[in-house]
C-alpha cells in the first residue's frame, strides 16, 4: 500500500504520489534508480511518479574527470545518460530556481522557458528529495572570476585539456619569450583530490605531448600547486599526503604549501609568498559550497548553507522532505566525537542515496526508517599514468599498485555495465597505441568556419593596412601564425572554454561573434557551457 504523503500538495488524485528529485548527480540518479527498482509495480500502475529535474541529461562520474582531461577516457564515457537508465522516471531537463515546501511547489526553468515567454513551470509534489550537490567555493580574489577555471564538470575538464595543449602550440610558435613563459605556466589552487589529480594527470599528458614539439622540453613547462594549509590530499592521510608532495616535486612540480593566491588580475598570479607568475592558466579547486538553489527554499540550513538533516536523511523538523550528498549536512553517527558531519564525497553520496530511497519507500509503506551509518573507508588518487597514492581500509599504497587500485576501484564503481565496458575498452586501446595529443578546442565553435565562408566579402574601404598579409608579417608578433583560432591576449575563462581558446572568427552564438576575440573577461564564454562538452567528444 502506498500512502499519499500530501494529497493536496500536487493537485493530483489523492492516491497518487509524486516524488520530486532535484539534481541528477550521484544522489539524484542513485535515489531514482533505487526507487525505480523498489517501487516498480507502483510506478507501472501510476500510483507513484518519480520526476527528476536536472540541468544536464546526464550524471557525471566526477572521479574520472582527471582521466578525461588527460585524454585516457573520452568525455562521453564519463557521463551516464539519465533518460536511458531512469527509463521509468520522468526526466525534466531544467533547473529548480526556488522551492516552497510548505506549498509543495517547485519553480522550474527549462531550455524552453525563455522561448515560450510564459514564465517558468510550477511543479507540485508530495515527497521532495533535494540533491543539487555543490559548486566551486570561490573567494573575492582580484581576477579570479574573470580568469580562472574550475574542475567540476566534464566541460571544464575537456576545456582545460584543449587549453593546455593550445598553450603549448602558442609557446611553440611565438617569438616573444614573455608570451612563451606565460603560456607554459600552469597554476592550480587547492590541494584536495580534484586539484592534485587534475594537476597530476594534465602534467603527465603535457610532458608526453611535448615529445612532439621541436622546441618545447618537459622542463620548460612550469606547474605550480598552491595550497593554503601545510598538507595536500588530506583524504589519504598525513603520511601519504607527504609522499604525494615528494612525488610531485620529483616531477619538477612546484608545490607551495601554506601559500595563498592573492590575485590573478592582468594574467599574473600573485602568491602570498611574494612571487608573481605571469600565466594564462589558473585552475581553482579550493573547495566546494552548497548549490545556490538551497538559499531559495523554506528549508532549514546550517551555517555553511547545507540542508540540515537527521541521520535518517529526512530534513530536520520538516515532513516529506529528504536530502543527501554535498548539499546536505548529515550527522556522521560513526564518528568518535559527537557533532561531526559526513564529508562531501562520492563515497557518502552513493551510500546515502541507497538509504534515502529505502527510507522513502519505508515511509510510503508506513514502516520505520533506518539511520545512515558509514565509516569513511579512505581514498585512492591517481597522479598520472601508472602513478598513484591510496589509503583505504587502513592499507597504504603508492606508485603503480595505488594507480592500479584506483583504476580497478573506479571501474567497479562507475555506473552501468555499458560504461564499464567502454572505459575498459578505452584503457586497453590506450595501452596498445600512442596517446592522443591534439587540442580540439575549435570543436567548441562549430560555426566559425561556416560563418567566415558565409559572411559577405569586405568592401574595399573596409580593408585596412593591418589586414594585408604583408602587414601581418611585419607586425610585432603576438598572434602565432600557426594557431588559428586562438587569442593569446586573453586568459583562461570562468567557464568551460577558456577564452584563450576562443576562435578569432565569428562563432555566431549568443555571446560569441567577433567580440570573442577581445573578450578578456571570459564572460562571453560563460553562457555557452552547454554547447561545449559533448561537442568535444
Ligand atoms: C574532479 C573531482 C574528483 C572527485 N573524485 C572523488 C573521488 O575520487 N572520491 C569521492 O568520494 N568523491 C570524489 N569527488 C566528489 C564527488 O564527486 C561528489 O562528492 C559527489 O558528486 C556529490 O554528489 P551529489 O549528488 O551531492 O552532487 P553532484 O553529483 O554534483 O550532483 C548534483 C546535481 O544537481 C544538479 N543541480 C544543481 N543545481 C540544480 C538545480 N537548481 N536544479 C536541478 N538540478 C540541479 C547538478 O547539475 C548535478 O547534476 C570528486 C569531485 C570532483 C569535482
Amino acid at each position: 500500500m502506498v500512502t499519499a504523503a500530501n494529497p493536496r500538495g500536487s493537485g493530483k488524485a489523492p492516491d497518487r504520489v509524486r516524488v520530486l528529485i532535484v539534481g541528477g548527480g550521484y544522489v539524484g540518479m542513485y535515489t531514482a534508480l533505487h526507487l525505480q527498482r523498489q517501487l516498480r509495480a507502483e510506478m507501472r500502475s501510476g500510483a507513484v511518479e518519480v520526476v527528476v529535474v536536472t540541468p544536464d541529461p546526464y550524471m557525471t562520474y566526477q572521479p574520472f574527470l582527471p582521466e578525461a582531461a588527460a585524454g585516457n577516457i573520452s568525455p562521453r564515457h564519463v557521463v551516464v545518460p539519465l533518460r536511458r537508465v531512469l527509463n521509468h522516471c520522468r526526466v525534466v531537463i531544467g533547473e529548480v530556481t526556488s522551492l516552497d515546501h510548505a506549498k509543495r511547489t517547485a519553480v522550474v526553468t527549462t531550455l524552453a522557458t525563455e522561448e515560450e515567454a510564459a514564465g517558468p513551470l510550477e511543479l507540485g509534489y508530495d515527497e521532495l528529495v533535494l540533491a543539487p550537490g555543490s559548486i566551486s567555493r570561490t573567494l573575492p580574489i582580484p581576477g579570479l572570476a574573470d580568469h580562472a577555471i574550475g574542475f567540476k564538470t566534464v566541460e571544464e575538464a575537456i576545456g582545460l585539456r584543449n587549453h593546455v595543449i593550445e598553450q603549448m602550440d602558442i609557446a611553440s610558435s611565438t617569438r616573444d619569450p614573455a608570451i612563451r613563459d606565460a603560456a607554459l605556466t600552469f597554476v592550480f589552487v587547492g590541494g584536495g583530490y580534484a586539484g592534485v589529480e587534475a594537476l597530476g594527470e594534465l602534467e603527465d599528458m603535457a610532458r608526453y605531448t611535448s615529445r612532439y614539439y621541436h622546441n618545447i622540453r618537459p622542463e620548460d613547462l612550469k606547474w605550480v600547486l598552491v595550497e593554503a594549509t601545510d598538507r595536500i590530499l588530506p583524504e589519504v592521510g598525513e603520511e601519504m599526503g607527504r609522499y604525494t608532495v615528494r612525488e610531485l616535486r620529483s616531477r619538477n612540480i612546484d608545490v607551495r604549501l601554506e601559500t595563498r593566491l592573492e590575485s590573478c588580475a592582468d594574467r599574473v598570479a600573485v602568491l602570498s609568498d611574494g612571487s608573481r607568475l605571469p600565466t594564462r592558466t589558473v585552475v581553482w579547486t579550493a573547495g566546494v559550497k552548497p548549490a545556490p538553489v538551497l538559499a531559495a527554499t523554506d528549508l532549514p540550513r546550517d551555517a555553511r548553507g547545507r540542508i540540515r538533516c537527521t541521520p535518517q536523511l529526512t530534513v530536520e523538523g520538516v515532513e516529506h522532505a529528504w536530502a543527501a550528498g554535498d548539499a546536505a549536512a548529515v550527522p556522521d553517527v560513526t564518528a568518535d566525537e559527537p557533532g561531526r558531519e559526513c564529508a562531501p564525497n562520492a563515497q557518502h553520496a552513493v551510500r546515502q542515496a541507497k538509504v534515502l530511497a529505502e527510507n522513502l519507500v519505508a515511509s510510503l509503506h508506513g514502516r520505520p526508517l533506518r539511520r545512515y551509518a558509514h565509516k569513511y573507508a579512505g581514498s585512492v588518487a591517481s597522479l598520472g599514468l601508472h602513478r598513484g597514492v591510496a589509503h583505504i581500509y587502513g592499507r597504504k599504497l603508492k606508485g603503480f599498485p595505488a594507480w592500479f587500485m584506483h583504476r580497478t576501484y573506479h571501474l567497479s564503481r562507475v555506473p552501468t555495465f555499458n560504461r564499464k565496458a567502454r572505459v575498459m575498452a578505452e584503457w586497453t586501446l590506450a595501452g596498445l597505441f600512442k596517446r592522443e595529443i591534439v587540442s580540439l578546442g575549435s570543436l567548441e565553435h562549430p560555426r566559425a568556419e561556416f560563418a567566415l565562408a558565409a559572411s559577405p566579402p569586405p568592401r574595399d574601404t573596409d580593408v585596412t593596412a593591418d589586414s594585408s598579409p604583408d602587414a601581418h608579417d611585419t607586425t610585432p608578433d603576438t598572434t602565432p601564425d600557426t594557431t588559428p583560432g586562438t587569442t593569446p591576449g586573453t586568459a583562461p575563462g570562468a567557464s568551460a572554454a577558456p577564452p584563450d581558446s576562443a576562435p578569432a572568427r565569428d562563432t555566431g552564438r549568443p555571446g560569441g561573434g567577433t567580440s570573442d576575440t577581445s573578450d578578456t573577461s571570459g564572460t562571453g564564454e560563460a553562457d555557452d557551457r552547454k554547447d561545449t562538452g559533448t561537442a568535444t567528444d
